[in-house]
């Protein structure tokens, strides 16, 4: 039996809930979860703001931990190691997504709770649990040089928010000469800031919060812009080369495409539960703007994700807390009073 936390329906607290997980199959590798980060994702789907949430939903896939079993056929892990799973468990495998190690965009992704379990045929249970059961093709490879346990807790989010911002990063190979936005600082924004600055760019932080502004400074933002303020986003036409949006909620898109240069890309990674005002395409067409989207990141890339981080000592800034105070950290991410990722101290579920 495992313990994890769980919301019955899409208004009740989260609390205790007792299930299975799915008995070692020859690939699998069973995961001690030590810490697991909260997304705002977590709260869309636990609120049913997506629509599809299936209860009783156990949320949570920024999740480390240690192997403690594995399956006959698994040679990548052995008991005793530092593992990661993020956002997904499974995928069709062949595909020509899956084949590019894009497994994010498979029409058959496993995600790593709310989703059906190919195996079971039952849905999959998240992080905020004691330990899961995951295909060792889908665990990620986390160095010991990351095991003190503070520095474990903050390579969580590395698993959702770190991937969810490196990935477009990458795809749309920024580097030294770009001028970066990243809009929204909360658990995505904090790691866009991080590896824009890391990767050379010049980094600017667009934020409702003029309190982030110094944490912004000292995360790897050159400049902090107050996006509320009309006249400042003005003086800003024109000047980048490509913006991240991770806000949660709806909200005029316009002044970030008309802070494009020409060829300049808007990427949205955040998800609201209802669509943003109209875009005004002449802001698109004018200057040959683009408007696009990006999806967490492959499996393959994720491991690069985690090992550059390793390398260059890039860790997310986290607060932690006890399991009991989930439904407060909810409250505080929905007033976007976050600093800048909660990561939940699995070893309080025992308390
Ligand atoms: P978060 O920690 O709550 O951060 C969101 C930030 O957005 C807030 O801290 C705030 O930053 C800003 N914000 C909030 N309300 C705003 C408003 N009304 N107008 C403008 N800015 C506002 O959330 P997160 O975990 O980073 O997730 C962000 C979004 O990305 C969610 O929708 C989540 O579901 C989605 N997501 C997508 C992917 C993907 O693969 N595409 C992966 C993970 C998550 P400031 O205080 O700086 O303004
Ligand atoms: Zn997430
Ligand atoms: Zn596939």
């Amino acid at each position: 039996m495992t313990t994890g936390y769980a919301a019955v329906d899409a208004k009740a607290p989260l609390g205790l809930f007792n299930f299975e997980r799915r008995a070692l199959l020859p690939n699998d590798v069973s995961i001690e979860i030590l810490y697991c980060g909260v997304c705002h994702s977590d709260i869309h789907q636990v609120r049913n703001e997506w629509g599809g949430s299936v209860y009783p939903i156990v949320p949570g896939h920024e999740i480390v931990g240690r192997v403690t079993a594995v399956g006959s056929a698994v040679k990548k892990y052995k008991p005793g190691q530092l593992a990661g799973v993020g956002c997904m468990v499974d995928s069709c495998r062949h595909c020509s997504e899956c084949e590019d190690g894009l497994e994010q965009f498979c029409a058959h992704t496993v995600f790593t709770y709310n989703s059906p379990d190919k195996h079971t045929g039952k849905v999959t249970y998240g992080g905020y649990s004691e330990q899961i059961v995951v295909d060792q093709d889908f665990v990620l490879r986390i160095s010991e040089k990351m095991a003190a346990p503070e520095k474990l807790a903050a390579v969580a989010p590395l698993l959702c928010a770190g991937i969810t911002t490196y990935s477009p990063l990458r795809h749309w190979n920024i580097g030294k000469g770009d001028v970066v936005g990243i809009v929204g600082l909360g658990g995505l924004g904090h790691m866009g800031l991080k590896w824009a600055h890391a990767f050379g760019a010049k980094t600017v932080l667009f934020t409702t919060s003029p309190d982030k502004a110094a944490d912004a400074m000292r995360m790897g933002a050159d400049e902090v812009v107050i996006s509320k303020d009309a006249e400042a986003m003005k003086k800003n036409a024109k000047r980048f080369d490509f913006i991240i949006n991770t806000v949660a909620v709806a909200h005029d898109l316009n002044p970030y495409l008309t802070a494009l240069k020409r060829d300049g890309v808007l990427c949205m990674v955040g998800v609201p539960d209802s669509p943003h005002p109209p875009v005004d395409t002449a802001n698109l067409i004018f200057q040959r703007r683009s408007l696009a989207g990006s999806l967490i990141g492959g499996i393959k890339e994720t491991q690069e994700m985690l090992d550059f981080a390793a390398e260059h000592n890039i860790v997310c800034d986290i607060e932690m807390i006890a399991i009991q105070e989930i439904e407060n950290s909810y409250q505080r991410m929905l007033k976007s009073d976050v600093k800048y990722r909660f990561v939940i101290d699995m070893s309080t579920l025992k308390a």
